[in-house]
């Protein structure tokens, strides 16, 4: 049958029919020599061997003490009522609270602390503002000093809304610096900008952090992210209801862009400290994957801290929420298991 085929198409075109012959040779070298190993273009090799997944790169961290944290406090907030914050700081520090605070001028001040003088201290804050903002009300905080306070524009201002989207100015700024001078030589962050969303009459939201930025005695911005932990327990509240609440313990203390270290937070609550140190000394989660190791790694863009060291080489995707892995990084970097590198 095939004999037949071939003799009639060499007496077609014999130039066709050495064309069919060799190119069928050719394929079936390439068939033979991908069999044995040999390099040749993987459109030929056989389909079974499996992808090779290449280890998740590790993204390079800095370990810096971070003097500042802020968090929202209890109660009702809104832009008649004010808003708590709840300032934990290593050091005596200054708190000033901008309502109304442009959101151009905020991002030039961010700018010139970048180009200019460093905005180590209020007065330096207020003139890189330019003072547009309605209400500025500063407070002085002790290094031990975990108590709430209290911020409100003063009621004569009649401020009663930010007016509709999208908004030229944040409701409130809160800016943390330190409060003496030799102090701020012994750290490399020199102040902490919180951007705070507060409800009025024309935009509902909840009260909530839109943003949060440490500046750097270098000029430098890193802007501060909640990691997503996926442990169960939610820890004691303080804020409001949040959707990224049972997040929140870990989010404060140990999330930050320059930053993986969990020391400069200090933590008012037994509870609180009690999950901090079961943490450090790695029994607080298992890994989702291998339920066995702690979990040390933050895979990234997705910030899930959901594996431990040695399972995170074995996935390109995030077992929560299947994001693909562009790099992960570790908690701590203290050996926890297999991990040599
Ligand atoms: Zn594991
Ligand atoms: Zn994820």
């Amino acid at each position: 049958m095939a004999a037949v085929f071939l003799v009639t198409l060499y007496e077609y075109s014999p130039t066709f029919y050495i064309s069919v012959i060799s190119l069928c040779f050719v394929v079936t070298a390439a068939m033979v020599l991908g069999w044995f190993g040999f390099d040749v273009p993987v459109i030929l090799r056989s389909t079974d061997e499996t992808e090779s997944t290449l280890p998740t790169p590790e993204k390079k961290m800095v370990q810096v003490t971070n003097p500042f944290a802020l968090e929202l406090g209890s109660g009702p907030s809104s832009v008649n009522e004010g808003v708590a914050v709840r300032p934990r700081c290593l050091e005596p520090c200054v708190l000033s609270c901008f309502w109304g605070c442009g959101v151009n001028a905020l991002q030039g001040a961010l700018q010139a602390h970048q180009n200019g003088p460093r905005l180590r201290n209020p007065r330096l804050f207020q003139e890189a503002l330019h003072f547009q903002y309605h209400h500025c009300q500063t407070f002085h905080i002790d290094s031990d000093d975990t108590e709430e306070r209290h911020t409100q524009m003063p009621a004569e201002l009649g401020v009663q809304d930010f007016g509709l989207l999208p908004r030229e100015r944040y409701p409130l700024v809160a800016v943390l610096t330190l409060a003496k001078p030799e102090a701020r030589e012994a750290y490399n962050i020199v102040s902490s900008v919180t951007v705070v969303h507060t409800p009025d009459k024309s935009y509902g939201l909840s009260t909530r952090t839109l943003f949060q930025y440490l500046l750097t005695a270098q000029g430098n911005m890193y802007e501060l992210k909640p990691l997503f932990m996926s442990g169960e327990g939610s820890g004691p509240s303080t804020g409001p209801p949040d959707p990224n609440q049972k997040v929140q313990p870990q989010a404060t203390t140990q999330a930050a862009v320059a930053s993986t270290d969990s020391e400069p937070s200090p933590v008012d609550d037994e509870e609180d400290k009690e999950e901090e140190e079961e943490w450090r000394e790695g029994k607080g989660r298992d890994c989702v994957v291998c339920q066995n190791g702690t979990i040390n790694r933050v895979l990234l863009p997705c910030r899930h801290a959901c594996v431990c060291d040695a399972c995170v080489s074995r996935f390109q995707h995030c077992p929560i929420c299947r994001a693909f892995v562009m790099e992960s990084f570790a908690l701590s970097q203290e050996p926890t298991g297999t991990q040599t590198d």
